[in-house]
C-alpha cells in the first residue's frame, strides 16, 4: 500500500490527510481513484491508522516500536508485550518479579506454573482424563486445586499460622486465588516477598510424599524443611530455627494429627473430631455426650479423641483444638474450677499420660471446621454412643461403638 501511494507522489503520511472543518480526515478511496480490491485494502489501512491514533507532523515518516519508551524494539519489550497480552494482570505482575529472585530455578519454575494453576493438582489431572479421588490429601475435606492446596486448605493455613505467629508476618488470606493472595502478601511483606514460594514448594513436596510414599511428615518436620530452604534468606532462617527451638516443635518423621471439638445446644452435648495418621489413613468420629455444658462437651470430646486414637493403636499424636480453656487445663497451665467435671478431668489426664509422645496445641476455630461440624451432628446421638468412619476413596460406613462412659 505504501509503494502504491509513493507511485502517486504521496510519500508521507501527512500527504494523505485532508482538512475539513478544522478536522483531519484520511483521504477516501474515491479521493485517490481506487477501485475493486484496492478500496478494501485502503479502508483497512486507514482504519488501522485511525485506531492507533497516529499523530501527524511535518517530519519524514519513520517506524516506531510502540512498546518501549525510546521507540526502539528490544527482546525485553517484546517479551513484556507478549506476556501482558497472554496473562492476567496478576500473573503479569508476578512475571515482572519472579525471575529476579535468588532462588533455585526449580522453585521459580514451580511457582510460575502454580500461579497460573498449571501444576498437576487433582483438578488438572481429572481434566486430562486421569481417575482418582480428586480430594486434598492434606486435609481430606475438599477437592484439590491450586488455590485450595496453597491457600485455603486447613492444613496449609495451620502451617502459615505457625510460621506467621512468631515472625510478625501473620497474614489474613482474604483473596480468592493463589496469585491474588500472594500479591497482597508481597505488598505487605516486601522483605519476605518470595516466602510464599518457599512455603508452597514445601507443601507441594509434603503432598507428593503423602501420595507417592504414603508418608506424612510432622508439622515440625515441615517447618524444618521450610527453614532449610530459607538458607537462601539468612535472616529468616535464624528466626525460624529460633521458633522451632522455643516452641519445642518435634522434628520427627512420624506424627499423627488429631482435632477435636465439643458442641452444646439446648442442654445436650456432642463431640467430634478427626484423626490423620502418618501412613495417610484418616478417620472421623462423633460421640453423644448426654446432658451438660459446653465445657463438658469440649473436655469429653478430647477424651473421646484420645480413646479413639488408642483404639486405633496410636501412641504418638499431636492434638489441635479451638478451646484454649481445655488445652490450658490438660497442659497443666490452669486448675480445674468446675468440680463437677473432676472425674472426667482425671480420666482424660491419665489417658493423655498413657501416650508415649503427645502434645496439645490451640488453634483457631477457622482451622477446626470438620471437628466443629461433626460435634454438631453428634448432638442427636445417644449418650455413650460413638461412631467412627475411615475416610477413603470408596464410601465407607460409620462403625458404631459403645464406649465405657461412666
Ligand atoms: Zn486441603
Amino acid at each position: 500500500m505504501v509503494l502504491n501511494l509513493q507511485r502517486r507522489g504521496l510519500g508521507r503520511l501527512a500527504d494523505i490527510k485532508t482538512h475539513l472543518d478544522c478536522s483531519h480526515y484520511w483521504y477516501t478511496s474515491t479521493d485517490l481513484g481506487y477501485t475493486g480490491e484496492e478500496v478494501v485494502r485502503w479502508n483497512r489501512y486507514t482504519a488501522l491508522l485511525y485506531r492507533n491514533g497516529i499523530r501527524l507532523n511535518s517530519n519524514a515518516d519513520k517506524l516506531i516500536w510502540d512498546h518501549s519508551p525510546d521507540g526502539c524494539p528490544s527482546a525485553k519489550s517484546l517479551y513484556n508485550q507478549q506476556i501482558s497480552v497472554l496473562y492476567s494482570p496478576t500473573v503479569f505482575w508476578w512475571s515482572k518479579r519472579l525471575w529476579k529472585w535468588r532462588l533455585p530455578p526449580k522453585i521459580k519454575c514451580f511457582w510460575w506454573l502454580a500461579i497460573q494453576k498449571h501444576i498437576l493438582t487433582w483438578d488438572n489431572l481429572l481434566r486430562r482424563g486421569f481417575s482418582g479421588s480428586g480430594y486434598c490429601v492434606m486435609c481430606k475435606e475438599d477437592t484439590e486445586n491450586t488455590d485450595h492446596l496453597f491457600v485455603h486448605c486447613n492444613f496449609t493455613k495451620h502451617i502459615w499460622y505457625l510460621m506467621g505467629d512468631d515472625h510478625s508476618c501473620a497474614h489474613d488470606w482474604g483473596g480468592l486465588t493463589l496469585a491474588e493472595n500472594f500479591e497482597v502478601w508481597a505488598r505487605c511483606h516486601p522483605k519476605f516477598v518470595h516466602f510464599p514460594a518457599l512455603v508452597s514448594w514445601t507443601i507441594w513436596r509434603v503432598r507428593n510424599n503423602i501420595i507417592f510414599y504414603s508418608h506424612r511428615p510432622s508439622v515440625g518436620t515441615i517447618i524444618y524443611w521450610i527453614s532449610r530452604l530459607c538458607g537462601y534468606y539468612p535472616a529468616l532462617e535464624t528466626k525460624i530455627k529460633k521458633y522451632v527451638l522455643t516452641h519445642n516443635i518435634p522434628v520427627s518423621t512420624i506424627l499423627n494429627i488429631g482435632t477435636f471439638d465439643g458442641a452444646a445446644q439446648g442442654g445436650f452435648c456432642g463431640g467430634g473430631g478427626t484423626l490423620t495418621f502418618s501412613d495417610s489413613k484418616s478417620y472421623h468420629f462423633k460421640v453423644g455426650l448426654g446432658e451438660g455444658t459446653n465445657t463438658k462437651a469440649e473436655l469429653l470430646s478430647l477424651w473421646a479423641l484420645l480413646w479413639t486414637a488408642k483404639h486405633l493403636q496410636c501412641e504418638e499424636i499431636q492434638i489441635y483444638g479451638d478451646s484454649m480453656a481445655i488445652i490450658d487445663l490438660i497442659n497443666g497451665r490452669t486448675d480445674l474450677r468446675n468440680m463437677a467435671l473432676e472425674h472426667w478431668y482425671h480420666r482424660t489426664l491419665s489417658l493423655k499420660n498413657s501416650f508415649t509422645n503427645i502434645s496439645l496445641v490451640h488453634h483457631y476455630r477457622d482451622f477446626n471446621v470438620t471437628a466443629d461440624k461433626l460435634s454438631k451432628e453428634a448432638l442427636t446421638l445417644e449418650e455413650g454412643s460413638l461412631l467412627l468412619k475411615e475416610i477413603s476413596i470408596s464410601d465407607t460406613l460409620w462403625v458404631p461403638y459403645r464406649i465405657y462412659y461412666m
